[in-house]
């Protein structure tokens, strides 16, 4: 397998564009006419420094308004692509996109454009040029890969082929099974992008939303397996158009194309044993059962608020580490560890960030084949010095710089609690408050960084996410998404803030992008859970009387549901089926950081969206004025 990337799809000028497409492991680039105009070398010094970095120049685009064009336009047409085939040579490609016609003045009928080509493929193979037909899901008479591929039979020029471009095709709703009879000799190359799925103008969507394979709903999977079903084994090409990548780093959006692709072919080698695919060998999606621990960074004081927290949340300081400054609390099978230690990743993390959760571990199926297909997809193995009886346990990089480990169940790794903690003597144990499981961890970012996330987990482990909705805060809008396994046990909710007046926005820019801000407990009963927790001292977060006159007329509650929740300051949510959510907040800690305790009843599957907006006003009420000093 080749990868490409088009050089319009990152942000950047030209040179930050090629280093950080090399860096990520690309082997060629589809070249942009525009990219390189405002470059000061000549076309050989453009091609000569693609090279350079070890990239190949697989593709020169667009050519446009070229087939079915009356005279004199006609005439004009070829005279512009000689020159273009020219300028190809001085910049060492030979093969040129050209897109269907979007000119009013072209006329239609297959034979006419066939016509065009032939004679082009003539034109072309004088100058050793290769030419790629590709159909615009807008062209004016061609907008169908079926038509596009009609025309280049008819032409039959070995100098003329089809470009094949996943947008095109889904966006117009068009079976990809029909790629399945195409020659794969006559593909010239093959562009891929996916999409969220948006009702709107097609062009509009292409430029402006288009994303990396896995990171949009397209069926990208069922294009590209009839792609290699052909034969196909040249190029793939990501051409994306995306608003958020032109403003993100070149660095980290390359990265994610290349894993894009990696991922997608070796799905496609699952889906199609039978066709040879080069593609590393990995382990299969890793299923990944639920998180089995936060890790808090703090220095001693702030380890003691924390604790003081926890305990009024029902747990139970439990485990010193055998040789470090490493605490474990507990309640149900929910395990937190706060870290004071000055040295290791928790310290710098703390220096950098201040209080956070600088690790998280999950549970999953195989720890080693974690790491593995992690690795194989670009993401960063985690390794620190393993003192004297301690495990060791596999970890990686997230993508904010945080630390994942990964324990699988029923090896010794599960038994890390009793191996490297000693246990510590009940002291005056606050009163159990009946949380079970962590239900969810919830990561905010900015905005930019949520698709690099969401193909972060959905690549790595047998995952799904589900759609994207807003949440409005009075400061503007967070776009929020769910990670979730099927069972529902393994949750992982990320909200991307645009800008930092949101309390997500602040949140990011106070604890310097620290990616964890908030953990959700399960509890069966939140109302006897409510009542340990006061006996322990806890004071959830107030929330305003108007949400619950609001949430009575929504949902018609009887009286006594409706003062329980009033009065326990409890968030409440139905879906469809009837399935119920209750939802209880801790106050904020430091710059936005908080805990959630939550109960689910008959299926509900979703995080109280309508509820947010609600939640962050009570919230953004207690943030501390700027410049007052913490309380
Ligand atoms: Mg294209
Ligand atoms: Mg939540």
């Amino acid at each position: 397998m080749k990868t490409a990337i088009a050089t319009v799809s990152i942000s950047g000028d030209f040179r930050e564009k090629l280093a950080a497409i090399a860096a990520a492991g690309f082997d060629g680039i589809e070249i942009f006419e525009n990219d390189f105009l405002a470059y000061e070398g000549s076309p050989a010094d453009v091609g000569k420094m693609v090279r350079d970095h070890g990239l190949e120049l697989c593709l020169f685009q667009p050519f446009r308004d070229f087939e079915g064009m009356p005279e004199p336009q006609r005439s004009r047409a070829f005279d512009r692509a000689e020159r273009k085939f020219d300028l190809m040579n001085e910049l060492g490609t030979d093969l040129v996109l050209v897109c269907s016609s979007i000119s009013p003045l072209s006329l239609g009928g297959v034979d006419r454009a066939a016509d065009d080509f032939a004679e082009l493929g003539e034109r072309a193979a004088k100058k050793g040029i290769r030419v790629g037909y590709e159909a615009l899901a807008w062209g004016r008479h061609v907008n169908d890969h079926r038509d596009a591929w009609e025309i280049v039979r008819r032409a039959n020029h070995p100098n003329i082929g089809i470009i094949l471009d996943s947008f095109h095709t889904l966006a117009r709703k068009i079976d990809p099974k029909s790629i399945r009879s195409i020659p794969s000799d006559k593909i010239f190359f093959v562009q891929l992008a996916d999409a969220p799925l948006i009702d709107m103008d097609l062009l509009y969507w292409s430029r402006h939303f288009r994303n990396m394979p896995g990171e949009g709903d397209l069926d990208v999977l069922g294009f590209m397996r009839a792609v290699a079903a052909t034969g196909y084994s040249d190029y793939l090409s990501l051409e994306i158009f995306n608003d958020q990548f032109r403003g993100g780093s070149p660095k980290s959006i390359s990265v994610d194309g290349h894993r894009s692709l990696v991922y997608l072919m070796d799905r496609v080698r699952r889906e199609e044993p039978e066709i040879a695919i080069e593609v590393p060998e990995m382990p299969d999606r890793i299923p990944v059962s639920g998180v089995e621990f936060v890790e808090f960074a703090a220095d001693e004081s702030e380890a003691e608020e924390l604790g003081a927290m926890l305990s009024a949340l029902g747990f139970e300081r439990c485990g010193r580490h055998i040789t470090k400054e490493v605490d474990l609390w507990r309640q149900g099978g929910i395990n937190i560890v706060i870290n004071t230690g000055h040295e290791g990743f928790a310290h710098s993390a703390y220096l950098l960030h201040g209080t956070c959760v600088c690790d998280m571990g999950l549970r999953v199926k195989d720890a080693a084949a974690t790491v593995e297909r992690a690795r194989a997809l670009g993401a960063q193995p985690f390794e620190q010095a393993v003192g004297p009886g301690e495990l060791k346990i596999p970890a990686i990089r997230g993508v904010g710089g945080g630390i994942m480990h990964f324990i699988d169940e029923g090896s010794d790794l599960s038994r890390v609690w009793e191996i490297e903690f000693r246990k510590l003597e009940k002291a005056d144990a606050p009163v159990n408050a009946g949380l079970k499981r962590i239900d969810h961890v919830a990561q905010t970012m900015n905005y930019e960084e949520m698709l690099t996330w969401l193909l972060f987990y959905t690549s790595i482990f047998e995952t799904g996410k589900t759609p994207m909705f807003d949440v409005i805060d009075s400061g503007g809008v967070i776009r929020s998404q769910a990670i979730e396994n099927a069972e529902g046990t393994m949750r992982i909710t990320m909200n991307g803030a645009e800008n930092r007046k949101t309390l997500a926005g602040h949140f990011i820019a106070e604890s310097f992008g620290s990616a964890i801000q908030h953990v959700a407990f399960e509890s069966g009963d939140i109302f006897a859970s409510l009542d340990a927790l006061i006996r322990n001292g806890f004071k959830p977060l107030q929330i305003s009387p108007n949400y619950y006159e609001d949430l009575d007329a929504r949902f018609g509650l009887d009286d006594e549901m409706f003062d329980r929740l009033k009065s326990g300051n409890i968030l409440y949510d139905r879906d469809d089926n009837g399935g119920e959510y209750f939802q209880l907040y801790s106050p904020i800690y430091g710059e936005g950081f908080f805990f959630e305790i939550v109960e689910r009843r008959g299926g509900y599957n979703g995080y109280g969206a309508a509820n947010s907006q609600f939640r962050i006003a009570a919230q953004k009420r207690l943030l501390r004025p700027k410049g007052m000093p913490r309380m």
